[in-house]
C-alpha cells in the first residue's frame, strides 16, 4: 500500500475523483485514525479505554449515481475500481479484501429500519494519509467514513455510537476479527484536544482535555504490519472469555472490567490455567491503571500518568504477550531518553505503533536517538508522527 503523510486539500481530492469517475464529486469527508493513551485490550473485556482521534486519517469523496451500482476506488490500494450492485452483492464477502469494510457498513445500515432510504448507488474515492495495519486504526477510520457518508447523504436516523457498533460488527462478522468497540468509538466520537474516557461495559463516556503542558505525544510506527496477528488477537479474546467463565462460578459479574485488583486476586485461584490467568490479570490491572491514569491527568500529575503508561506496556509484554521485538525496542529505547514521561505500545500489538510522551524541546533528539536504536536492533527504520488530536469523522 502507498501512503504519503500530508494533510490533503479538498480541491486535489475532487480533482482525483473527477479523473477516476469521469464526473464531478459531490461531498468530501475526513475520518481520523486514533491513538490510545492507555487501556489496551480492555474494551472487549468490559473495561475502560482512553483513546483520541488524530489528524492522520482517511479522506473520502462521495458522488451519487442514478443506478444501483456502488463503485469504490482506493488511492492506497493497487488495482481497479471495485464495483457491486447495492441489491445483489453487498451481503457477500468480497475477495478484494479491503472492500469488506465498506460492504459490511452498507449491509448493516441497509438492514436497519430506515435502511430502505439507501435507494441508489454511489461512487466513493478514498485516500488515506494514515498507514494501514499500523495500529492507528485505519480499518475503523474507513468503516466510520462509510457510516457517516451514508448517514449524511441518505439522511439516516442513526446516532454516532450506533455507527461505531456497526463498525465493530463489520470487523467481527465481515472481517473475522473479534475486536471491541474502542477503535470505531474513538474515530467517530473524537473531540479536538480531548481524549475519550469510555467505560466499554456501560458505554458511558466523558471527554477529558489532554493537558500535557510542555509535553507532546509522539507516535512511533514499527513499520511492521500487524495484519497476521488476527488469530493471536482472537486467541486473547477467547482466553479472557474462558477466565471470565471460571470466575463467574463464584462471582456475579458480566465482564472482567467489573473487577478491581483485590477482588481479582482473591478469586484468581479459580482460573486453573496459567495463560488464562495472565490474560485476565492484564485485563483487570490495565483497567485499574486506565482509571488511575485519567485521574492523574486531571490532577496534573503527568509523571504518574507516564509511569502508568510504562506499566501498561510491561503488562502487555509479560501478561498479555502481544508486544514482540519491534514494539519492545521502541518502548525500551523511549524510556531511556531525556524528557520522556512514558511510552507504550498501542493497538492490538505484534507490530503496529507505540506512543511516547516527550518534552517538546527534546522531541527532535528523541526521534533521532530512538530511530537509531530501532534501526540497529531491527534492521529497518521506524517512522515518527506528530499528530494533532482532532474531531471525529465529518464532512469537510
Ligand atoms: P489498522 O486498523 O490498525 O490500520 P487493520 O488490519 O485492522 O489495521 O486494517 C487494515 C486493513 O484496512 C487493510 O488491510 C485494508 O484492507 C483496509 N484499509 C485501510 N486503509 C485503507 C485504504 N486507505 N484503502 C483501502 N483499504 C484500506
Ligand atoms: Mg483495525
Amino acid at each position: 500500500m502507498i501512503y504519503e503523510v500530508k494533510i490533503m486539500n479538498k480541491d486535489e481530492l475532487l480533482k482525483d475523483y473527477q479523473e477516476i469517475f469521469g464526473e464531478a464529486g459531490k461531498d468530501v469527508f475526513f475520518s481520523p485514525g486514533r491513538i490510545n493513551v492507555i487501556g489496551e485490550h480492555t474494551d472487549y473485556n468490559g473495561g475502560h479505554v482512553f483513546p483520541a482521534a488524530i489528524s492522520l486519517g482517511v479522506y473520502g469523496v462521495y458522488g451519487p449515481r442514478t443506478d444501483n451500482k456502488v463503485r469504490l476506488y482506493s488511492g492506497n490500494v493497487d488495482g481497479d475500481i471495485v464495483e457491486f450492485d447495492l441489491n445483489d452483492d453487498s451481503v457477500e464477502k468480497d475477495d478484494r479484501f479491503w472492500a469488506n469494510y465498506f460492504k459490511g457498513m452498507i449491509t448493516y445500515l441497509r438492514q436497519r429500519e430506515d435502511g430502505e432510504k439507501i435507494n441508489h448507488g454511489f461512487n466513493l474515492y478514498v485516500k488515506a494519509n494514515l498507514p494501514s495495519g499500523s495500529g492507528l486504526s485505519s480499518s475503523a477510520a474507513i468503516e466510520m467514513l462509510m457510516g457517516i457518508i451514508l448517514k449524511d447523504e441518505f439522511d439516516l436516523d442513526v446516532d454516532r455510537p450506533s455507527l461505531a457498533r456497526l463498525g465493530q460488527k463489520t470487523e467481527n462478522e465481515f472481517v473475522g476479527l473479534n475486536s471491541g468497540i474502542m477503535d470505531q468509538f474513538a474515530c467517530i466520537m473524537g473531540k479536538k484536544d480531548s481524549a475519550i474516557f469510555l467505560d466499554c461495559n456501560t458505554m458511558k463516556y466523558e471527554y477529558k482535555p489532554l493537558k500535557l503542558g510542555d509535553y507532546e505525544i509522539i507516535i512511533m510506527s514499527t513499520n511492521k504490519e500487524h495484519t497476521l496477528a488476527d488469530s493471536a488477537y482472537n486467541d486473547r479474546v477467547s482466553e479472557c472469555h474462558n477466565a471470565l467463565a471460571k470466575l463467574q462460578t463464584k462471582l456475579d459479574i458480566k465482564a472482567l472490567g467489573e473487577l478491581d485488583d483485590n477482588t481479582f486476586d482473591e478469586y484468581s485461584y479459580l482460573i486453573n490455567d496459567e495463560t488464562e490467568l495472565k490474560r485476565a490479570r492484564h485485563a483487570v490491572s490495565e483497567n485499574g491503571r486506565t482509571i488511575r491514569a485519567t485521574k492523574a491527568m486531571e490532577d496534573n500529575d503527568l509523571e504518574k500518568l507516564g509511569r502508568l503508561i510504562n506499566a501498561s506496556h510491561i503488562s502487555l509484554h509479560y501478561d498479555y504477550e502481544v508486544t514482540g521485538k519491534e514494539l519492545d525496542t521502541l518502548a525500551e529505547a523511549a524510556w531511556k531518553q531525556d524528557g520522556v514521561l512514558g511510552a507504550r505500545m498501542i493497538g492490538g500489538g505484534f507490530g503496529g505503533s507505540a506512543i511516547a510522551i516527550v518534552k517538546k524541546d527534546e522531541a527532535e533528539k528523541f526521534k533521532q536517538n530512538v530511530g537509531k536504536i530501532y534501526r540497529d536492533a531491527v534492521g529497518y527504520d521506524a517512522s515518527f508522527y506528530d499528530a494533532e488530536i482532532v474531531d471525529g469523522t465529518k464532512r469537510i
